[in-house]
């Protein structure tokens, strides 16, 4: 059998890549290890992507409008998003989802982890493990196959640098924890994180607690174990996951016949760890530019330099917030202290919920300016 395009892995970023192939007319296979799969995820999505993607409100568990941002010594800033809201989503019933969307727009979607890619004629031939799918052809390729992708692997694109390792356990509602049911919140502590944060993100029936650290550099499980200890819980979780995050876009993602997309590229914004809107943001670009290659043989290279254009701004924003906030408590507890200021929230809500980066005006830059200075001084 021979495809237009094979996309490897049927998470956001995949899902979409196939339906909008699939709905220009591209003959499309999507090939996901586990359609069963649990992602680990907290779940948050802007306000802009269930806009933009027609998510349906059935998937919508909570709409939140307020977050509380805990600093180290346990000062809480709850915040409020006037214009918008946090949607929280459960990834197993919205990735299933979104690959049924692209079931219906023709693509064909298998269940077989892919163990192989080789060059053959002008296309690739790929191999599943134990030929669950015996081996086919494909003219060109999508590598959506998250963190740790083989694709970018066997097509030898550069390495995904930075990773962080993260974990998760979700707790069914109690009386105890009831209170965290409808709010965003975010600590910012060095004993929980001390590199990232930690997370309480409310769903339908239970608490979705987390948090993360760069790989390899602290032990994930003691610090999720002292998050719980400190938050108060004493109930077990009734599911605990764990996966990486990689936060750093690899120093090329696309290639002459494939591109990577979503996590595979390493598409996930540093500080706040998001990646959903830019797994799907990047599978629908590549797969524009997929379409635009397969038509009129235009290069594949414009999706890379399309993704640059719209979102290096927001990726190198919040790397140097994280390299100047993330160091240690004195600085957690400045930012945190900075967060207390409503045009710091306006700017920080506008541009999680839509992706666009509005300046604003002299003054309001000056007065955030030299209150950033004022509380790094303070060390509050
Ligand atoms: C604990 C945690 C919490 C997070 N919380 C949030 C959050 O709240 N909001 C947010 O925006 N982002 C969050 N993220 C990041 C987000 O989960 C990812 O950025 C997003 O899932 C990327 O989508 P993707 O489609 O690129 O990759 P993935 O969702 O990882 O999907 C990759 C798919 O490929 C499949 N696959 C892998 N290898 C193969 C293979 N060889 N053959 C076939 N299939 C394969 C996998 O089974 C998987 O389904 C979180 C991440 C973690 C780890």
């Amino acid at each position: 059998m021979r495809y237009d395009v094979a996309v490897i892995g049927g998470g956001p970023s995949g899902a979409v890549a196939a339906r909008e192939l699939a709905k220009a007319g591209v003959s499309t296979i999507l090939v996901e290890r586990n359609l069963d799969n649990v992602k680990p995820c907290g779940g948050a999505i802007p306000l802009g992507l269930i806009e933009e993607f027609n998510i349906p409100a059935e998937l919508i568990e909570k709409k939140l409008s307020r977050m509380r941002a805990r600093s180290p010594k346990g000062r809480i800033i709850e915040m409020r998003m006037p214009n918008g809201y946090v949607g929280m989503v459960r990834r197993e019933k919205f990735d299933s989802y979104l690959r049924s969307e692209a079931e219906k727009a023709g693509a064909v979607i298998v269940e077989a982890l892919v163990s192989s890619i080789k060059p053959s004629g002008s296309g690739f031939v790929i191999n599943t493990l134990n030929n669950k799918v015996a081996p086919f052809e494909a003219h060109r390729i999508i590598g959506a196959d998250g963190a740790n992708s083989k694709t970018a692997d066997e097509l030898h694109f550069p390495p995904n640098e930075l990773k962080v390792i993260a974990m998760q356990q979700r707790f069914k509602y109690t009386p105890a924890i009831q209170k965290f049911s409808d709010i965003v919140e975010i600590w910012f502590d060095g004993e929980v994180s001390p590199d990232f944060y930690g997370w309480i993100f409310p769903k339908a029936d239970h608490l979705a607690i987390g948090t993360g650290t760069e790989d390899n550099r602290h032990n994930i499980k003691a610090l999720q174990k002292r998050f719980i200890e400190k938050i108060g819980i004493t109930d077990k979780p009734y599911l605990d996951e764990a996966a990486k995050i990689p936060m750093k876009p690899r120093k090329s993602f696309t290639a002459e016949k494939s591109i990577l997309i979503g996590d595979a590229a390493g598409l996930v914004t540093p500080a706040n760890g998001e990646g959903i809107f830019f797994a799907m943001r990047s599978g629908k670009l590549g797969a524009l530019a997929m379409i635009e290659h397969l038509k009129k043989n235009a290069p594949l290279k414009s999706y890379e330099d399309e993704f640059r254009k719209l979102y290096a701004p927001i990726f190198f924003g919040l790397e140097v917030l994280q390299a100047v906030y993330y160091r240690n408590d004195r600085l957690r507890e400045s930012f945190v202290a900075i967060c207390a200021d409503n045009d710091v929230q306006q700017i920080t809500f506008d541009s999680y919920l839509y992706k666009k980066m509005v300046p604003a005006p002299w003054s309001t830059q000056m007065k955030i300016f030299s209150k950033n200075i004022y509380h790094m001084i303070k060390g509050c």
